[in-house]
């Protein structure tokens, strides 16, 4: 079958995410037949540098046959077995390296990013109920976070686009400005806005903390919100204040976590460690859906006890599903015997070269790095900037999904430099094509 017949059917069965559905009357799906390394390829034969890994989930490429064959050989074993009341290699082995590797423990596996949000808040007001301080309800999140869009999410995330609509269904929360480098005033350095956001955060603690159960934030860069990042100061503020006012810190490395920011966790370039640890997206490499939160050892024992009502009664059908851990298993023996985070710095700089073109175009503002992240802010009158760039850079073979005006890279790491070359051509070259034809069309909101 061909691209037109597969994107018909699926227009008429398929309600497709984070979409107005009427859009896609002027702009097609790409339906996708196969994928290997970092492309994909539809069913005409046409393919795409998936320059967004998949929505930040492809961490080593796709097809990896690590991977794959970690999933093949479970499934001769154990497809899934429920996670109450029973256990299994797989979910053991990956809870003790998660463990191993981030000082924390005690995992606890969802299926989401959303669900391991929910988990982490849920635990964190309990864990404070156990202790008798049930006042200790509500939680402090950044101007522009993400934590996903579950109706208990939507609470700690900054997106009006997504939240506004659910405003009577949601429970919000408190908000303290972002750390962003970009929102620096002249003279100021990435510190300088990490010390006046944290003085923010402070003011906030001090006048709310005996209310306050937990403070969420995403390590060093905010995904969602258009790759904003931020000077690691901010963390070690941000720990140190919370250890002074009795407020748990929820570091949500779904995004950045398993090497994206540069090292394993993006928590480790601060030096903390938080109470909470939510991990999803490349933990399964992209294969699979998975999500885990890892506590500390007090928080912990505040849930043990004889009281069922102590006990954190949550669960998801696939909890700890075998297969999924098994993937992300494969992944973390990768990253290891690869030695992939300091083969990525490698690259990461060569990649930086590669794109210096790009970073030096007149209408690029903002051209920041992180890990295996790239972005920049485009200085353009089109409202329509994202859809069109994103139609001018599937024409020139590249997926990539401004958000707004802002474009970013976060390939697989498996990508190489003659690709990376090669995007960094084609987003200047369409950066171009857009240019001349500066008059757009009506304006459109920012997605991830
Ligand atoms: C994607 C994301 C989530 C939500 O994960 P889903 O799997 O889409 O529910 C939460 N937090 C951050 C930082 C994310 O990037």
């Amino acid at each position: 079958m061909s691209n037109q017949q597969w994107l018909s059917r699926s227009l008429a069965a398929v309600w497709h995410p984070c979409t107005q559905m009427k859009r896609h009357e002027r702009f097609p799906l790409v339906p996708i037949a196969s994928a290997e390394g970092a492309w994909l390829t539809d069913f005409d034969g046409k393919r795409y540098l998936d320059a967004i890994s998949s929505w930040w989930v492809n961490l080593l490429g796709h097809g990896h046959p690590r991977i794959k064959a970690a999933i093949t050989r479970q499934l001769d074993s154990l497809e899934h077995v429920m996670l109450a009341g029973f256990t299994h290699r797989p979910a053991v082995e990956l809870a003790e390296r998660l463990g191993a590797l981030t000082g924390l423990g005690h995992a606890f596996f969802g299926s989401d990013g959303a669900s391991a949000t929910e988990i982490a808040l849920k635990m964190s007001f309990h864990a404070w109920k156990n202790l008798g301080r049930v006042e200790k309800n509500r939680f402090i999140s950044l101007e522009n976070s993400y934590h996903g869009e579950t109706v208990g999410a939507l609470a700690v995330t900054d997106v009006p686009l997504f939240s506004a609509t659910y405003a009577p269904l949601v429970r919000q929360g408190l908000r303290v400005p972002t750390p962003d480098a970009r929102g620096a005033a002249p003279g100021e350095t990435a510190a300088d806005v990490a010390q006046r956001a944290a003085r923010a955060l402070e003011a906030c603690l001090d006048a709310n903390a005996d209310s306050v159960a937990a403070l969420i934030l995403e390590p060093l860069v905010q995904g969602a919100a258009g790759m904003a990042m931020y000077h690691p100061d901010y963390l070690r503020a941000a720990r140190a204040l919370c250890d002074r006012y009795d407020v748990h810190l929820i570091a949500d490395e779904i995004a950045v976590g398993f090497g994206r920011s540069g090292t394993l966790f993006a928590c480790e370039q601060a030096g903390i460690r938080p109470d909470f640890l939510c991990l999803s997206k490349g933990i399964t490499g992209g294969f699979l859906p998975l999500s885990c939160v890892l506590t500390r050892d007090e928080i912990y024992r505040s849930f043990y006890s004889d009281d069922i009502r102590h006990a954190f009664l949550h669960s998801h059908s696939y909890t700890g599903n075998p297969l999924a851990c098994a993937a992300a298993l494969a992944v973390l023996d990768t990253l290891q015997d690869e030695d992939i985070i300091a083969v990525n710095r490698e690259r990461s700089a060569r990649f930086g070269a590669l794109l210096a073109p790009l970073a030096a175009h007149g209408a690029v503002r903002h051209f920041r790095q992180q890990g295996m992240i790239w972005a920049f802010d485009v200085d353009t009158p089109r409202g329509d900037f994202a859809q069109a760039y994103f139609a001018a850079m599937l024409e020139r073979g590249c997926l990539v999904r401004p958000i707004g005006t802002t474009v970013y890279f976060m390939p697989p790491y498996c990508l190489k430099d003659e690709e990376m070359a090669m995007l960094g051509d084609a987003a200047l070259d369409a950066l171009d094509a857009l240019g001349r034809d500066a008059a757009g069309s009506a304006p459109q909101p920012a997605l991830p």
